[in-house]
């Protein structure tokens, strides 16, 4: 397998500063650099103590790195890869972090023509954003889906697989198109309800601002959770994968019709069946390990 000795961060974020936490923590052995396109960002990941070294040009940045980490949002994904292409090794790999794949590893690819390019997705993140919100445990026990092209080398999917296994992750292969797919329906579509939801309840001219906050407890307010993710990361998601989830919203406005139509007409039976399978849906989640069995998320009470 290649060897990754060093390994260099390119945004420092929530995901990128938790990269370089977990690496800190759980593969010490590794030299790492971290470079951000905001100077406070780059002042701010010096204070907290992320990396070995934090390096204003990013193309100095990746000097020597055998794999570089873009962990921007993903509509500056050619721009990153752009500023680093003029200190990367002939044979570093180049890989990404971002929440759609297909459109990411299409930028990539143009902009890093004679680079071995494979992009990846960790499933796993916070509300929050920016080098605070980080932490080691993020991607513990969670899924890292990779995508490689076909003409990726063994040697080097087998590396980056190594890497996310060391930081805790589980790997799974995928095609970028699928991962698109799949991740319309259990992230972006559910962000965009969520953003629909607390955009509509705040514009009600029946109930007021203060009783939707007042009585959140009802539902309301974990859709609050994730309504309060990053805006322009979450921009560019639906951007880059507008196909699919403009397929799986379609899909879901069939289906948010037929129980409208089961409210209408009183089909209690239809409404049943609908619940106790989205109730098993959520069992096999926690017995997979994927959430907490705690009620309510295990809020105090
Ligand atoms: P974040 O906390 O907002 O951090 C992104 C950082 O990248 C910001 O500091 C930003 O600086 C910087 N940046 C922007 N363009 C850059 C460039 N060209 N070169 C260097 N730095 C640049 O975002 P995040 O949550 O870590 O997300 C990063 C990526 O991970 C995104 O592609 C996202 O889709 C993906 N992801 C996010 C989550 C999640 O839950 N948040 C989960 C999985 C994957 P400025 O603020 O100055 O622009």
């Amino acid at each position: 397998m290649m060897a990754v000795g060093r390994v260099a961060i390119v945004g420092l974020g929530l995901i990128g500063s938790s990269v370089a936490r977990a690496i800190d923590e759980r593969l010490p052995h590794m030299v790492v650099t971290g470079h951000d396109a905001s100077a406070a960002v780059r002042e701010q990941a010096r204070d907290l103590g992320l990396c070995t070294a934090i390096v204003d040009d990013p193309a100095i940045a990746v000097t020597d790195a055998d794999l570089v980490i873009l962990a921007v949002p993903v509509g500056r994904m050619a721009e990153a890869a752009e500023a680093i292409a003029p200190g990367l090794k002939a044979d570093a790999i180049i890989t990404d972090v971002g929440s759609s794949k297909a459109g990411v590893a299409e930028a990539l690819a143009r902009t890093l023509p004679n680079h071995v390019i494979i992009p990846a997705h960790p499933v796993a993140g916070t509300e929050n954003s920016g080098p605070a919100a980080g932490f080691a445990s993020l991607f513990d026990g969670r899924w890292c889906i990779v995508t490689p092209g076909a003409d990726v080398p063994e040697d080097a999917l087998a590396a980056l697989t190594g890497f996310w296994q060391g930081l805790g992750a589980k790997v799974d292969v995928m095609d970028a198109a699928h991962h698109d797919m799949v991740l319309a329906v259990t992230s972006h579509l559910p962000h965009l309800i969520a953003y629909t939801i607390v955009g509509t309840a705040s514009e009600l001219e029946e109930v007021t601002e203060s009783e939707v906050i007042k009585y959140s407890a009802g539902g309301f307010r974990d859709f609050t959770r994730i309504a309060a993710s990053d805006p322009v990361m979450w921009r560019d998601v639906f951007l880059a994968n507008r196909d699919a989830v403009l397929a799986t919203l379609q899909r879901f406005n069939e289906d948010l019709t037929a129980l409208q139509q089961a409210i209408r007409r009183g089909d209690g039976d239809k409404l049943e069946d609908w619940f106790t399978r989205t109730r098993a849906i959520r069992r096999s989640i926690i017995e997979q390990g994927q959430d907490d069995a705690a009620p309510d998320f295990g809020r105090k009470h």
